[in-house]
């Protein structure tokens, strides 16, 4: 009996103990979970606070991203006023230069008229020639209309076009036919004087077939003062202008530029500009202009300049081989 109870006593020890050493272990167990517990929730808080600064990190760059998008959109439109100046800058550097080329033809044109050897025109009523040059084409028998509308006569330095026929309406109205040279090709009719006075013979002849009159009046083509004619033959104009006179012709420059060979086709308002005014303030002037098919605005410009020289006291008349010559004295060649 004794037995049984100290064995009792062991076994019942024996469990007190394992129940006593679970209980301790789950103690410890659950003490170690509270500590990871506590150590991830102070990881979150950490984490926590990480993310608030990097938000507010966000935040600045957000808005210095802003701030540079403004900044670039500002140099943009600066960018832009800058190009839109440059090109004003331009166009107006274009036109001035424009205005020059054409003062500098004005001034050429009126010193060599002011130095010409000729015996001026007869002081008293104002004269003008209009003269045409390089046609005839589809514009003459529209400006032949204007001439006859305000009773208008001129002179048209032809060549040997496709529309020669039209000279012969030129004759019989009045107006002077001159001669311009056959191919207005100045490295073909400037490359000797022999080049040259076979060219003006065929539109000598030329015209002669149509209206049986070999004309004493004429033009070079540029002109006496041209120095284009120096590149195919040094000195020549210098030989021409006595070669001609020794020849019975009497030619002819002018001292106002319409300006309607300066570009293709310039407006009719330029023309009639030039044309205007370079004619106040003198008594005799000889413009030059021209009929060949690109120049439309130039018959444009004929009925406001005829009435603007009319209104100046200008007689308009075709030129004679008497007349003044408005000769060109700055050769250079
Ligand atoms: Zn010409």
């Amino acid at each position: 009996m004794k037995f049984f109870k100290s064995a009792t006593n062991i076994i019942l020890t024996c469990i007190i103990f394992v129940l006593v050493g679970a209980l301790v272990c789950s103690l410890v167990v659950i003490k170690k979970k509270d500590n990871y517990i506590k150590s991830v929730k102070a990881q979150i808080s950490e984490n926590d606070s990480l993310i608030e600064n990097s938000e507010a990190l966000i935040a600045e760059y957000e808005k210095q991203i802003a701030e540079k998008d403004q900044a670039n959109s500002d140099i943009a439109s600066q960018l832009e006023a800058a190009k839109n100046e440059k090109k004003k800058l331009e166009d107006e550097n274009a036109a001035l230069k424009k205005k020059i080329e054409t003062l500098s033809a004005q001034k050429a044109a009126d010193a060599a008229a002011v130095s010409s050897p000729q015996s001026p025109v007869p002081s008293g009523e104002k004269v003008c020639y209009l003269t045409f040059d390089d046609g005839p084409s589809k514009n003459t028998p529209l400006i032949l209309d204007i001439l006859k509308n305000y009773n208008a006569k001129a002179t048209f330095f032809v060549i040997n076009s496709a529309d020669i026929g039209y000279i012969q309406r030129i004759h019989d109205e009045g107006h002077t036919v001159g001669l311009h040279t056959a191919s207005h090709n100045y490295a073909q009719l400037y490359s000797s004087t022999d080049a040259y006075f076979n060219d003006l013979k065929q539109i000598s002849d030329k015209v002669e077939s149509i209206i049986g009159i070999r004309p004493t009046v004429m033009r070079f083509p540029g002109g006496s003062s041209n120095k284009v004619s120096a590149k195919y033959c040094k000195g020549i104009m210098t030989q021409l202008v006595t070669l001609v006179q020794e020849k019975g012709y009497s030619y002819f420059d002018w001292n106002i530029s319409s300006g309607d060979a300066d570009s293709t086709t310039p407006s009719y308002t330029y023309i009639r500009n030039n044309v205007l005014n370079n004619a106040r303030n003198k008594n005799s002037i000889c413009v030059l202009m021209h009929d060949a098919a690109a120049k439309t605005t130039t018959v444009q410009a004929l009925p406001e300049i005829i009435e603007g020289l009319t209104n100046m006291g200008y007689r308009l008349e075709a030129l004679t081989p008497e007349a003044y010559g408005y000769h060109h004295q700055n050769l250079n060649n």
